[in-house]
């Protein structure tokens, strides 16, 4: 690799010393094995004599004698545009019979790669006549990388939101960029050279030491949440992100240290917390209501079913005792709404107490398909696939067993308005049984399966088609896990939902 640090008493020699007479410096082994390239030309600018690094660095051998003022292939100034090669600094030490001094060009080579490059183009003079010059290249080319690495590096570090501070591993601050002159009030030249302590809080002395010690066993810390003082003696919450800083040899000397400001994250959160606090106050209302006014509904709605059903007894006229039954009807469907609602409200309160009895479940599914059949406008069958393996009876609450499997089959009627077909079947495994309910309807999106079992939650394009409260699964699925089991549903939509639930046989087991 072509070396591109000149040695200076080199480069100083051929600049301070004018080289009189016909001296052809490439004629000895040291010239010519020199790591930087030099050349020399005529006075008329054809190349005489050059070295193998500036072979190396042009990338090509001109030929002596033919070429004019420069070995390189094509030439550029410093902002790429082209330098015809008669112009270059040779050619204008030549013809102005003086050095020039640091003018950068850009090389190029034949396979096209650029090199940047310092020439230092000395005439040669012979008894006062100019009879040629020689030129040294000094290339730049990684140092310019470098430059501009550390440039970006610098602009990268000036334009950061977040303070970058770095320190000794004694505390000494050693960099201050313009986020942290913002963020804690000091300007950089009040700061650099003072202790890191400056910025920690009396009450979190202990903490330095604690990152320090972290440091020097070279690990970092990433993201640790403290609270920092201001110039102006402000506390603010920050995020404190430190890594230890190596020599070029590996030693650990210093850390850097990224600091991000999260006040604002800090409100943002107090803010949400409050927003939480009264939003779930505000939901405690709403319940409490919902309790409330469902149990003060429910007493007058026992009553007036009561007398309606008296009075549906007494009516002699067809017609009258027709009206009364659809009364009797619309009372009915306005009790189990609030009935519901109390149901939630008991969920919410943790008073929904199961009274378990032993019972025929085969019995009980009869029953329930009958009072859907009764009280649906539907033509839909409920075909039943009884377990005739096992013993029908289970140990359950029989109201609340038959409150789920009225909901999820009026559900099933419900949600499946374009076919006729319910099955339901029950399989008894162990010391669990296990009901399904399958329609053969809309069926629900993926994404919303686990949440139909929330409170209130409804599918939002189905509501304007469907009416509902969006709480009868949700009461079925607490009814359900009271009783020590789990009720899911399995379904791809358009095509229909199996609503499954299972539940110890016994569940005093
Ligand atoms: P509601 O039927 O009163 O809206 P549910 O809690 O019983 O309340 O059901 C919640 C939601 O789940 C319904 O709004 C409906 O979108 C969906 N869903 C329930 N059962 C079915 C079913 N068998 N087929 C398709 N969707 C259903």
């Amino acid at each position: 690799m072509l070396c591109h640090v000149m040695d200076k008493s080199i480069l100083s020699e051929i600049n301070s010393n004018p080289i009189h007479g016909i001296y052809n410096p490439l004629s000895t082994d040291l010239f010519n094995n020199l790591p930087v390239a030099i050349y020399s030309c005529d006075e008329q600018g054809y190349i005489t004599s050059y070295n193998k690094a500036a072979v190396k660095l042009w990338g090509r051998n001109p030929e002596t004698g033919k070429d004019l003022w420069c070995g390189s292939w094509k030439i550029f100034k410093p902002n790429g545009d082209p330098l015809p090669l008669d112009s270059c600094p040779m050619a204008r030490a030549l013809k102005e019979g003086k050095p020039i001094e640091g003018e950068e060009i850009i090389v190029q080579r034949p396979d096209g790669s650029r090199r940047n490059v310092i020439p230092h183009p000395v005439p040669v003079f012979s008894a006062g006549r100019l009879t040629g010059a020689v030129n040294t290249l000094i290339d730049i080319t990684e140092q310019k990388i470098g430059e501009e690495k550390q440039a970006i590096l610098a602009a990268i570090v000036d334009s950061s939101d977040d303070a970058i501070i770095s320190k000794t591993l004694d505390g000494i601050i050693t960099s201050w960029n313009r986020a942290a002159e913002n963020m804690f009030g000091y300007k950089e030249n009040e700061i650099l050279g003072k202790n890191i302590n400056i910025l920690i809080p009396p009450s979190r002395s202990q903490e330095e030491k604690t990152i320090i010690e972290s440091i020097r066993s070279g690990k970092a810390i990433n993201h640790f949440e403290t609270v920092r003082v201001t110039k102006n003696g402000d506390q603010i919450p920050i995020s404190l992100t430190v890594s230890p800083v190596r020599d070029n040899y590996g030693r650990i000397t210093g850390a850097s240290k990224i600091v991000r400001d999260i006040t604002s994250q800090h409100q943002a959160q107090q803010k949400m917390q409050l927003y939480y606090q009264q939003l779930e106050k505000m939901n405690s209302y709403k319940d409490e209501f919902i309790g409330m006014a469902s149990h003060e509904l429910k007493t007058p709605l026992t009553s007036v079913n009561l007398y309606l059903q008296m009075l549906e007894r007494s009516q002699e006229d067809e017609r009258n005792k027709k009206f009364v039954k659809q009364a009797v009807n619309q009372i009915g469907k306005l009790t189990s709404l609030v009935s519901d609602l109390l149901d939630v409200s008991k969920i919410q309160t943790g008073k929904l107490i199961l009274r378990l009895s032993n019972f025929d479940l085969d019995e009980l599914l009869n029953e329930v398909a009958v009072i859907i059949l009764e009280t649906s406008s539907s033509s839909h069958a409920i075909e039943i696939d009884y377990d005739l393996t096992a013993k029908k009876n289970i140990t359950a609450d029989r109201q609340r067993i038959e409150q789920v499997l009225i909901n999820l089959l009026t559900n099933a009627v419900k949600y499946s308005p374009y076919s006729d077909k319910i099955m339901v079947k029950v399989i008894h495994n162990g010391d669990l049984v296990r009901v399904s309910v399958k329609d053969f309807g809309i069926g629900i999106p993926q994404a919303q399966q686990d949440k139909i079992f929330t409170r209130f939650y409804r599918i939002e394009e189905l509501e304007p088609l469907y009416s509902g409260l969006g709480i009868g699964l949700y009461i079925s699925s607490e009814i359900i896990a009271r009783h020590g089991g789990k009720l899911w549903v399995e379904s791809r939509q358009g095509e229909g939902s199996t609503f499954l639930f299972e539940i110890p046989v016994f569940p005093d087991k």
